[in-house]
């Protein structure tokens, strides 16, 4: 079996004391590929090295919508080269997050759009963002449309199924996490469910999110192949054909060759 975890913050300082058992620990449960997140300048540099550094290791560069605030004038230059690198599978995270609302929406506007046209220029991904921002997200997406095709992830989607139908329509992956695994969410199940299979992905967000049995706890890697488990069985599936799934979907998005 081989399951992608599609997005993980592996740089956090949760990580730093035990970080060789987290990625033995991914390898034993069929974890055999993670996708770093950049949040900040800092952030993407460190998710470079450990992409470097680790044959199952990839990342993704972009500033966070709750950190574009911070981001100095030179940082988006910067992160625009890194993006390239070829351990760079995707651009990201980027999107809305009227939640913490730690910058003005329009700020957080313009860095959307600057990240969708950075994946369009060097053709790969960009990563969506969305808390408490489904009309505002789907209208930069619609208009972002009009100018040519996405190639996108909702990560960690938790949205209407309204939202999931336009993003499917507009050609977008939907990447569920550990939400999937908490009893009362129920819906989010079902809507899962309903999503177009070569539309499906699963990832972690770990360190936070931790899925159904280890909710509360610290997120890791290896837990991705419990939210798999939750889905195949949303879907009628088994667990290996819903790695195969998710896998296939991961690594044609992130054009992930081995
Ligand atoms: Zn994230």
């Amino acid at each position: 079996m081989f399951l992608i975890d599609t997005h993980a913050h592996l740089d956090e300082q949760s990580f730093e004391a035990d970080f060789e058992e987290v990625i033995q620990r991914a390898q034993a449960a069929s974890v055999k590929g993670m996708v770093t997140i950049g949040i900040t300048l800092d952030s993407c540099r460190r998710a470079m090295a450990l992409a470097e550094k680790y044959p199952t290791v990839r990342s993704a560069v972009g500033i966070h919508p709750n950190y574009v605030s911070q981001a100095a004038f030179e940082d988006w230059g910067l992160i625009c080269e890194m993006a390239k690198h070829p351990r760079v599978v995707a651009v990201g995270e980027t999107g809305l997050d009227r939640y913490w609302d730690h910058a003005p929406l329009e700020l957080q506007v313009e860095y959307f759009e600057r990240h969708i046209a950075l994946s369009r220029e060097i053709g790969k991904p960009f990563i969506v963002h969305c808390r408490e921002a489904e009309p505002e997200t789907l209208e930069v997406l619609n208009r972002a449309a009009q100018v040519g095709p996405l190639n996108g992830i909702m990560h960690s989607f938790c949205g209407s199924p309204e939202t999931a139908a336009r993003c499917v329509e507009l050609g977008m992956m939907l990447s569920f996490s550990g939400m999937i695994t908490y009893k009362k969410n129920e819906a989010l199940r079902q809507l899962a469910a309903s999503v177009p299979r070569d539309r499906l992905m699963v990832e972690t967000d770990c360190p936070y999110l931790a899925p159904t049995p280890h909710r509360g706890k610290r997120n890791e890697p290896a837990f991705v192949q419990q939210t798999a488990k939750v889905l195949a069985e949303a879907c009628n599936l088994t667990l290996p054909e819903m790695a195969e799934l998710t896998t296939d979907n991961a690594k044609r998005i992130f054009q992930w060759l081995e």
